[in-house]
């Protein structure tokens, strides 16, 4: 890039499009960050003890699946940078590491692995989980979960899930019929596996039918926000295999059975932290110095049944502000909680498509750039950028606005138009986003702007 575009970007629109966009800007490198050695919050971590075992565990936790990466190849880690993140959340106080088969292409294991290896083995409890969409044979979920030990240099696993259960017929063919249920139960008890929990993206039936097992399971990792909390699960779910449990519904359940919590999601893949300016007002007028981030994670921190709440932080700026938050964590007050009422009546108001940005979907085998696609059309929907009618006095500004944006955002091959609605993409993702319906009505939507 010539070196006055590039100057250009870091002033007056390098704020506005973010560290992904200047690190592209620079050749696809994220910057190299700094540490802040004066900072006075280091060393205040806030620590839950886990009520099963004692494990003391940072109430900020790593997920390993946002690691920078080189260029747009999601699987190419950028080790140098990434390690830097790393030590600097341990040295900040953080001791818990959440990572998966699939993360980063699978080369998320393998990094951390590396990364985890200069520190005692004591010192940080590390999380994987074994790939249930994979649907494997018994002795393929044998060779698969050895691989992971191999991929992460460990002997053991301090806390490993059943991923991302979304299925009853699933659950059934891969972890009853299969038996990779008792395999696992056997690892455990080997010592292999200390911790044996599961990820849940399912719906009530599911829910109740596993834990209901004869298990002791340890722990589950759910997602848990503010929005969600209050006002239960959003529309996205209408249809899709049976009731969705809300937030809530599932905490009592588990706190009932003493069953501590890893919360995946406290910002709703990332749509708490740029809260529309109706619902940033609301909470700004209250703690004008917070961003809506950190309200979004104080609000899932005072949760005392939470063991810990993952965050995947690819910029040290994200991990510093996150860290800040929770050394130590100032917990959410009574009156505090109607101002956060207030702002998810606010942030719900605004109809935004629950993309997490996991990528689990990708790639589109017909281009489509998925969560391109949802990531822009939120931005435009808390931006009002999304016109409800020719009429609006605003239509002008804000289909311009739409227009122009989106050709820049996502480039027309890879447009929502371009879909051809095969579907394939449903069953990966865990939101349960109907996808094609989604990319119908955004198509539909910049035609008409058009
Ligand atoms: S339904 Fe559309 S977005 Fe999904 S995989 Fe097919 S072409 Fe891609
Ligand atoms: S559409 Fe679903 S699978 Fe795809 S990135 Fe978004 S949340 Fe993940």
């Amino acid at each position: 890039m010539e070196r006055r575009k590039l100057l250009k970007l870091i002033t007056a629109g390098g704020a506005a499009l973010g560290l992904g966009a200047l690190a592209s800007a620079c050749g696809n490198k994220t910057p190299k960050p700094t540490i802040d050695l004066s900072d006075p919050t280091v060393g205040k971590m806030t620590y839950r003890t886990n009520p099963r075992n004692g494990d003391k565990i940072s109430l900020l936790g790593y997920g390993c699946m946002r690691f920078p990466t080189i260029g747009d190849d999601k699987s190419a880690i950028d080790e140098e940078i990434s390690q830097i993140l790393v030590d600097e959340a341990i040295r900040r106080g953080v001791n818990y590491f959440d990572t998966a088969w699939p993360y980063h292409g699978g080369n998320s294991e393998i990094f951390i692995g590396k990364a985890l290896k200069k520190y005692p083995r004591n010192s940080f409890y590390l999380a994987s989980k074994f790939p249930t969409m994979k649907e494997p044979t018994y002795e393929e979920g044998i060779e698969i979960f050895n691989k992971q030990l191999e991929k992460c240099q460990v002997e053991y696993f301090d806390y490993y899930m059943l991923h991302a259960l979304k299925s009853l017929d699933q659950f059934k063919k891969v972890y009853e019929e299969n038996r990779v249920l008792d395999y696992l139960i056997e690892q455990k008890k080997a010592g292999k596996i200390r911790n044996l929990g599961w990820s849940f993206h399912g719906d009530k039936e599911l829910f109740e039918y596993v834990l209901a097992k004869d298990v002791d399971w340890d722990f589950l990792l759910v997602q848990i926000n503010y929005v969600d909390w209050i006002f239960g699960p959003e529309r996205r779910f209408d249809g899709v295999n049976g009731e969705v449990p809300d937030a809530k519904w599932m905490y009592d359940k588990l706190a009932e059975r003493n069953i501590p919590i890893v919360v995946m999601e406290p910002l709703l893949g990332g749509q708490l932290a740029k809260a529309t300016p109706e619902a940033a007002g609301i909470l700004k007028a209250s703690r004008p110095e917070d961003p809506p981030a950190r309200w979004a994670f104080r609000f899932v921190g005072s949760l005392p049944n939470v063991l810990t709440v993952l965050s995947g932080m690819t910029y040290m700026e994200h991990l510093v502000e996150n860290a800040r938050t929770f050394s130590p964590l100032d917990p959410v007050t009574e009156s505090e909680k109607q101002v956060l009422e207030n702002a998810a009546r606010a942030m719900r108001e605004t109809h935004t498509i629950p993309c997490t940005a996991c990528r689990y979907c990708m790639p589109c085998p017909y281009g489509i750039d998925i969560p391109g696609i949802f990531s822009y059309y939120n931005k435009c929907a808390k931006e009002a950028n999304i016109p409800k009618s020719a009429k609006d006095p605003d239509y002008e500004r804000a289909r311009r606005a739409f227009l122009v944006g989106y050709d820049r955002a996502i480039s027309d091959l890879r447009q929502a138009d371009k879909c051809i609605a095969c579907k394939q993409c449903i069953p990966l993702c865990p939101q349960m986003i109907k996808i094609p319906e989604e990319m119908l009505r955004i198509a539909k939507l910049s035609e008409s702007l058009r």
